[in-house]
């Protein structure tokens, strides 16, 4: 391709709305360019390395048996219907105005749909069929350029199996080929995994790139790599100390001091010596929970704690009526109703929480003595730095991109449609499913979170969108301009990608800037100096790294260096 005439719109500005270096960096290459909030088109460079990701998903997607669809972006809601999912989307599904129809989120009911009858007999599964298509969600907030998309590519992947041990093969083909799909892209990446337990197991995975961008927040450790999403996650970490001696209850005038920084400045005490204090509503009736010092109530992890039913903050005109006290001064001595805690203050003693007394604190408080009854769950939200639950490593707490996501459906759809088949005995059995998803656009845009410099993109093989980037430093002297166009055949002839700035009127700087800007793996550059001595310089992206080399070694090294 020959930028003089390529449409390769790089930029020097981008909107101010553009803040993640993918987004900005996919604008100053001319990658992509905004049709409206969350809708995006690709422009011929972008599109080349979508074909690429593709190309690399279909390769693996087939290595495990999968079988290539296209299905229909429009689809008639009546199907959508008979699995609850139009009210399950609500406003993030489109609708057609007066059709009865709607623009598909992802596809399990269409794929359930042409399941249903076509494989009618134990003997013809399993099935993996899988696409790579346009997704259409109406994302409240669509951010982050391509990253969250009102219009978007995904492969999705839908298996069918007989058996329940069928489908963790199914499973596990899946998990082997997102991991060589990632590997391939050369993008670095972690799993985190979610199991409900539930009879049947729908056990799911997402696979996840660490990213400020990111929407998810999760706790990892480097180490062992131990991941799970912070709602979950736990970790290692020093229990409050039990100090022989036990004192005996004491009340402590405390006049204004509402939060533990208040009551550890005022009485000059570390936060551990403290236990806080949040009231609950739990079917009805106020539940106290207590955290050592600052750490923080994890709602997901009191609602497992709990069990089933609806928890909430109780609201402070509640509390008064509790506990007679204001929310800075409850303290479980006299609460009188249920009271759980924090694994953390495990038989801790010699604490000091509220008196549920306005301006007084109760000293002296020790559990095993004091609360003999009371439970103790994992209540805490992790934080970077504690230890990690598996091994003697340090967790690292971040935002984090979902970038794929596989998932054992089982038969939710194949009840809900009827899509049954024969098993050995002739028995009508539902089909039970999986479904794998990986957005392509947020591959696209992990890959150059995780590859750029302050120049701009660095590409690798095999998503760049060309190998080599040949610079003629100056076409308007002839050797030099006929040179280069042989160069250029001849890198083309042995099979290299070649973007080849022949532009007559940019000087020797502006190429150097647009060459890093965009990003190839190695540059080539033929300039007028070197040429006397029949010799070309290459300069590797990635390094920075100039090598002179004579012309006839430039193939060999080229082959050498990518
Ligand atoms: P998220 O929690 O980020 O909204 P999701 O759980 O809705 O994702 P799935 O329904 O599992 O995502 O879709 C499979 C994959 O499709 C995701 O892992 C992600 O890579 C991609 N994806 C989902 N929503 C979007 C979007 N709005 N824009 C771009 N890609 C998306
Ligand atoms: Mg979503």
């Amino acid at each position: 391709m020959k930028l003089s005439s390529a449409f390769i719109p790089t930029l020097k500005e981008v909107p101010a709305d553009a803040v993640i270096p993918s987004h900005i960096l996919m604008l100053r290459t001319g990658m992509v360019r905004m049709l409206s909030a969350g809708i995006y088109s690709f422009l011929p460079l972008g599109y080349k390395v979508i074909k690429q990701i593709s190309e690399i998903i279909r390769e693996e997607m087939d290595e495990i048996g999968g079988q290539e669809f296209h299905l229909p972006g429009l689809n008639p809601k009546e199907i959508w219907e008979s699995t609850n999912r139009v009210e399950a989307f609500g406003d993030t599904m489109f609708h057609i105005k007066n059709r009865e129809y709607v623009l598909a989120p992802t596809h399990e009911e269409i794929m359930a749909f042409h399941a249903k009858g076509a494989l009618s007999s134990y003997k013809e599964l399993p099935q993996i069929w899988y696409q790579i298509q346009t997704k259409f969600r109406n994302e409240p907030r669509p951010r982050s350029g391509v990253i969250r998309g009102r219009q978007f590519l995904m492969k999705d992947a839908y298996s069918f199996d007989s058996t329940w041990e069928n489908l963790d093969k199914s499973y596990e083909l899946h998990d082997k080929a997102y991991r060589a799909i990632f590997d391939r892209c050369g993008i670095k990446y972690f799993v985190v995994g979610a199991s409900s337990g539930a009879m049947g197991g729908s056990k799911s995975e997402e696979f996840m790139v660490k990213s400020e961008a990111g929407e998810d927040t999760v706790a990892h450790c480097e180490s062992c790599n131990y991941a799970a999403n912070v709602e979950v996650a736990s970790s290692r970490i020093e229990a409050v100390n039990r100090s022989e001696e036990s004192k005996s209850n004491y009340e402590i005038s405390t006049p204004n001091v509402k939060s533990i920084d208040e009551l550890c400045a005022f009485l000059n005490i570390d936060e551990r010596q403290t236990a806080k204090s949040r009231v609950y509503m739990f079917k009805d009736k106020p539940v106290l929970v207590l955290m050592s010092g600052n750490d923080e109530v994890n709602e997901t992890k009191l609602g497992s704690a709990l069990g089933e039913g609806q928890v909430r903050p109780c609201h402070p005109e509640e509390l008064a009526d509790i506990t007679g006290a204001d929310a800075g001064s409850i303290g479980p001595i006299g609460f009188g109703h249920r009271i759980i805690a924090d694994n953390r203050l495990k038989d801790g003693n010699n604490l000091i929480s509220g008196a549920n007394k306005n301006d007084y604190h109760l000293g002296g408080i020790d559990f095993k003595r004091d609360l003999p009854e009371m439970e103790y769950f994992d209540l805490r939200t992790v934080e970077s730095g504690e230890g990690c639950p598996r091994c003697d490593a340090k967790l690292d707490v971040f935002r984090a991109i979902e970038l794929g996501h596989i998932f054992k459906l089982g038969t939710k759809y194949s009840d809900a449609l009827g899509v049954n088949f024969l098993d050995e005995n002739g028995k009508a059995q539902p089909i039970i499913m999986g479904s794998y998803g990986i957005g392509l656009e947020r591959v696209l845009a992990c890959y150059m979170e995780q590859n750029y410099d302050e120049r701009g993109v660095i590409w690798k093989k095999p998503l760049a969108p060309f190998d080599v980037h040949l610079i003629a430093l100056n076409m308007k002297n002839e050797t030099v301009a006929s040179k280069a166009a042989e160069m250029y055949d001849e890198l083309r002839k042995s099979g290299w990608q070649v973007l080849f700035d022949d532009r007559l009127d940019a000087s020797a700087g502006f190429k150097f800037n647009d060459a890093d800007l965009l990003g190839m793996p190695l540059q080539v550059v033929v300039g007028e100096k070197n040429l006397k001595e029949n010799m070309v310089e290459i300069k590797i992206r990635s390094t920075g790294e100039k090598i002179k080399i004579n012309l006839d070694e430039l193939i060999p090294k080229i082959k050498q260096l990518i």
